[in-house]
């Protein structure tokens, strides 16, 4: 939200209730107007990043009572995507503890109160202390002013850029063999050979950069089954198709670091039957170029670390013991 010096000027000294009711955001009016509402906000803003900001708040009820407030307008809960719900309810799990551990209460409330129009949607977090009564009395403290204490900003600033870097990274875990039964696949590739024991890279361009990856996807309601996906698959990416018998090499899981179940990504391999003229994938229209490398090669352009040696070594010996392949000839073609 933008202002013009006339409205800054016109609005200074208006409460953010009035400023809300005159279709004015607040939090923004402030910024506009450095801090004419709530103050310097540099003691109060101990993290933030593309979606939310975590603060002091200007009048809290208790030490250490917190809000984490979305950067976007959203009038409530119920306007702000899923996604970036489930993101403020991590921040607001690891904000408790971490208040507790900063500040020693004893417990951390949690409210949503966002009222009235052009809101950043926001939580609060306050304080519930040993010498204070237990209940709901905690919500209604009187509010003190915000006391600034920069070994505890400091401290509550450190533990949450540590949270928010280890936050929603995906880790992969290598396995031989089949995934268990009740868990859910949600992507089949392959490790693909030509008769001289190249593999086939899938090149693209994802956010500007240049990127390798195998071919393959994701499972579909009407696949048969996991070989139905991969052929399906080969022939939409790279127009390619494959030969009898495709092996299974293994899976990986994939914990997506959000508490949700991990899933299985499965690994297989094929010797090449047909590589097609290059052709757009009917899923979002790229044309991909068609790379054969070595395998050694291909773990490298890959860059699946702890996980892409794994497969294609696995590969590799099944394209030895089963393909017949005795020589993987080093001379990188596009095709
Ligand atoms: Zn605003």
């Amino acid at each position: 939200m933008k202002f013009t010096q006339e409205q800054i000027k016109k609005y200074l000294g208006k409460t953010a209730g009035e400023l809300n009711d005159a279709g004015i955001c607040h939090t923004c009016f402030n910024r506009a107007s450095n801090g004419s509402l709530y103050g310097d906000e540099s003691q109060k803003k101990f993290f933030e990043d593309k979606d939310i900001e975590c603060v002091f708040v200007s009048n809290p009820r208790a030490d250490g009572h917190i809000a984490i407030i979305t950067k976007e307008h959203f009038d409530d809960m119920t306007k702000c995507p899923n996604k970036l719900n489930h993101k403020i309810m991590d921040f607001a799990k690891a904000l408790m503890s971490i208040i507790k551990e900063v500040f020693g209460c004893e417990k951390v409330y949690l409210c949503t109160m966002c009222d009235g129009p052009q809101n950043h949607y926001h939580i609060q977090l306050i304080p519930r202390y040993s010498f204070e009564q237990r209940g709901s009395k905690n919500f209604v403290k009187p509010r003190k002013d915000y006391v600034f204490d920069e070994n505890k900003f400091n401290k509550m600033k450190e533990r949450t850029q540590t949270f928010a870097k280890n936050i929603n990274i995906p880790t992969f875990v290598w396995h031989d063999g089949e995934p268990p039964k009740d868990m859910q696949v949600k992507q089949v590739y392959a490790v693909v050979f030509d008769k001289k024991g190249r593999v086939l890279i899938r090149q693209g361009v994802e956010h500007g950069k240049p990127y390798s990856n195998l071919a393959g996807g994701t499972p579909e309601s009407f696949d048969k089954d996991r070989i139905d996906t991969l052929r399906r698959e080969y022939l939409e990416e790279v127009n390619t198709t494959l030969k009898d018998p495709i092996y299974l090499v293994g899976y990986q899981t994939v914990n997506e670091g959000n508490g949700k179940p991990l899933y299985a990504q499965i690994r297989m391999t094929a010797m090449i039957d047909k590589i097609g003229s290059k052709q757009p994938d009917p899923d979002c229209g790229d044309i991909y170029d068609r790379l054969l490398t070595t395998p050694e090669k291909a773990i490298k352009l890959l860059n699946w670390k702890g996980t892409g040696d794994k497969m294609i070594n696995g590969a590799v010996k099944i394209a030895k013991e089963k393909f017949g392949i005795t020589e993987f000839v080093d001379k990188d073609e596009y095709v």
